[in-house]
């Protein structure tokens, strides 16, 4: 089984995020950028299907600027085999991403495409979906568990409190979620190993998909700063206060 990882390169999660003065939208000035974590957990998974003898070759893609080939470099110390980048400076929305990716099945021929859930940047969730919808294939979301079986996969589901297990016929679009696994860090001897690996350079023209944007961003705010708590000595005084507050 072919296996194509599409990955982004997103504000690292542990940046304190910091919105324009303009309100336009974050500041990405200077700030470390990384490969989207759930993107970092399909590498994963799709390294160790392949170290199981589940996929045959494992390909990761990534859609954005220049340094996006830093990020498919990661992806490769990790133990993808190769990688293709398109290039483009301008900021693609999921529906243009979901095209250009439906482009590169058709030329490709995976039979999984696994994302990740959603990318931390703008938190669309939209992406592996809607390359369901245009591929019309079956789509498994939120995967916390995934098992090949023949000529489907068994997937186990995060749903509000609990697992929801469901197969799927391949080939299938899978979206990833936290606890499917836990990714590895690329060993020195992988990084070195990573360098020699190829990547393709394309643009969205390449696949004939026009990247224009269809949503305009009004107003990115700050969330609301939190007030001050207050101490109180005992249960008394704070069953007292919350009757105050009218909270009881
Ligand atoms: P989203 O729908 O934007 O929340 O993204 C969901 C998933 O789609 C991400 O975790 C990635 O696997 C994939 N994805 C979204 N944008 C890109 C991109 N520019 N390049 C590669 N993969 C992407």
């Amino acid at each position: 089984m072919k296996v194509l990882v599409p990955v982004k390169r997103v504000l690292d999660f542990n940046v304190k995020v910091r919105v324009k003065s303009d309100q336009s939208g974050v500041d990405l000035a200077n700030v470390k950028m990384s490969m989207n974590p759930f993107d970092e957990i399909s590498v994963e998974e799709a390294v160790r299907m392949q170290e199981a003898g589940t996929a045959t070759e494992t390909i990761a893609v990534s859609i954005g600027p220049e340094k996006c080939a830093e990020t498919i470099r990661t992806s490769l110390a990790m133990g993808i085999d190769r990688g293709i980048h398109v290039k483009t400076d301008a900021e693609v929305e999921p529906l243009a991403v979901a095209k250009i990716l439906k482009a590169i099945v058709e030329e490709e021929k995976p039979e999984l495409v696994l994302l990740g859930k959603q990318a931390i940047d703008d938190d669309s969730n939209q992406t592996g979906q809607m390359l369901a919808a245009l591929l019309g294939w079956p789509q498994a979301t939120f995967a916390n568990s995934i098992t090949k079986d023949g000529d489907s996969l068994t997937v186990g589901r995060e749903v509000d409190g609990g697992i929801q297990t469901i197969k799927v016929s391949l080939p299938a679009v899978v979206t990833v979620d936290l606890r499917l696994n836990e990714p590895r860090y690329a060993s020195l001897p992988n990084i070195m190993k990573a360098k020699r690996k190829p990547i393709d350079a394309k643009t969205p023209d390449d696949y004939g998909v026009d990247i224009s944007p269809r949503l305009t961003t009004l107003k990115v705010a700050e969330p609301a700063g939190r007030t001050a708590g207050v101490k109180v000595a005992d249960a008394a005084e704070l069953v007292s206060k919350l009757k105050e507050e009218g909270v009881i």
